[in-house]
């Protein structure tokens, strides 16, 4: 079957406007676009407008990192995703690790914001993973089943199509560690074991499945080769030119 593939960066915190600017020109520029691949910037939520609107006519589309799920109110430092619209962006991080560990996010929050994505017409991109100490006791599974029931729940099946998944398992984003190509493939597998099992065979053999962690313009060809891995999302290694093209054009 043949599914999206997407290339996507997270910016993290990083860059002045200036530098973001500049690296959004440099990518636009030296971008060699692979027919059926889709191309994802998730920069800082205050540069967001200004990225939106240098991809527009490129084939990057442009997304924010975090959103709270309420339309709008007395929340102070947050984004809803009525601003997420109208700066321009397509899609959505939710429940990256640093939103999961950092800032204690819950399931039932990450929930709250996928329902409030698919209402405005935003594409979530729902990350999950496991810490290094749930590995190790051999608990991947169970927690990318709570992981992504919990994301799920309420989800209408049409509605489940519209999202697609980061596997990022945590002790492998920015430590240098990648997952081998056979690790990512054997979580890629069980995710969509348990979409199968959630919505059917036909969503789960459409979701795309990227990996994050640590991806770098050295490994990026072992993991893109595999079956079950469409696209990646690159953290460090977005935020110079030259490593994310040596990624997305490979
Ligand atoms: C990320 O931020 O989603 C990520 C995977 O980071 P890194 O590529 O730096 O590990």
């Amino acid at each position: 079957m043949k599914r999206r593939k997407i290339f996507a960066g997270n910016w993290k915190m990083f860059k002045t406007y200036s530098e973001a600017v500049e690296l959004v020109n440099g990518l636009n520029a030296g971008l060699k676009k692979t027919e059926g691949r889709e191309y994802v910037v998730f920069p800082p939520s205050p540069y967001l407008r200004e990225i939106s609107s240098l991809c527009a006519s490129s084939p990057f589309e442009t997304g924010a990192q975090n959103m709270y799920f309420e339309n709008q109110g007395a929340f102070t430092g947050e984004i809803s995703p009525v601003m997420v619209k109208d700066c321009g962006a397509s899609l959505i991080l939710i429940g990256h690790s640093e939103r999961r560990h950092v800032f204690h996010e819950t399931d039932e929050e990450v929930n709250k914001k996928v329902k409030a994505a698919i209402t405005h017409g935003i594409q979530p991109m729902l990350c999950v993973g496991e810490l290094l100490e749930e590995r190790e006791k051999g608990e991947t599974v169970s927690v990318l089943n709570r992981q992504i029931r919990g994301a799920y729940a309420g989800v209408e099946k049409s509605d489940a199509a519209k999202i697609s998944i980061a596997y990022e398992p945590v002790w492998a984003i920015g430590t240098g560690k990648v997952a081998t190509p056979e690790m990512a493939e054997e979580a890629h597998m069980s995710i969509r074991a348990i979409m199968k099992e959630l919505y059917g065979d036909d969503i789960a053999a459409a979701v795309p499945i990227l990996y994050g962690g640590s991806v770098k313009p050295d490994n990026i060809a072992g993991l893109v080769k595999m079956e079950n891995i469409d696209g990646v999302l690159v953290g460090g290694a977005s935020l110079e030119v030259k490593s994310f093209l040596d990624i997305i054009n490979v």
